[in-house]
């Protein structure tokens, strides 16, 4: 089974975590990946294990976008704060655009996550 990446910008890591606790079960059955200070926070939060890493302004967004270039991500939640400008806007394009590239579902908010994530079970 391919893994899940989970990327949430700062304003967005509560109802990130929330939405996990929410759906441990879920989460619990797949390998999971997440940017270094998101994966952090939802370990803390809910004792899952997380492969973490970099920090998204430092390249973690990249790393997941590479994974999905290898095939290796099967989904992706990514809680995006759209009403603040972010220094690695850039790099949030690449892993969008990858998505799109590769076909890969991505919920780039919580309304479109609790509908990927029906779509997953
Ligand atoms: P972070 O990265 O999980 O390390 O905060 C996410 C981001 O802000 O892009």
């Amino acid at each position: 089974m391919k893994k899940i990446a989970l990327i949430a910008h700062d304003n967005m890591k509560l109802e990130m975590i929330q939405f996990v606790k929410d759906n441990v079960k879920f989460f619990s059955q797949f390998e999971l990946i997440a940017t270094g200070t998101t994966g952090t926070k939802i370990m803390e939060a809910t004792g899952l294990t997380i492969e973490r890493y970099k920090s998204g302004p430092l390249g973690g967004d990249q790393q997941i976008g590479a994974d999905i270039a290898t095939d290796k991500i099967g989904a992706v939640f990514f809680f995006r704060d759209a009403l603040t400008a972010q220094p690695h806007e850039p790099d949030i394009m690449a892993l969008i655009r990858l998505a799109d590239v590769h076909k890969i579902p991505m919920a780039t908010n919580s309304s479109t996550a609790k509908i990927l994530l029906k779509g997953l079970q």
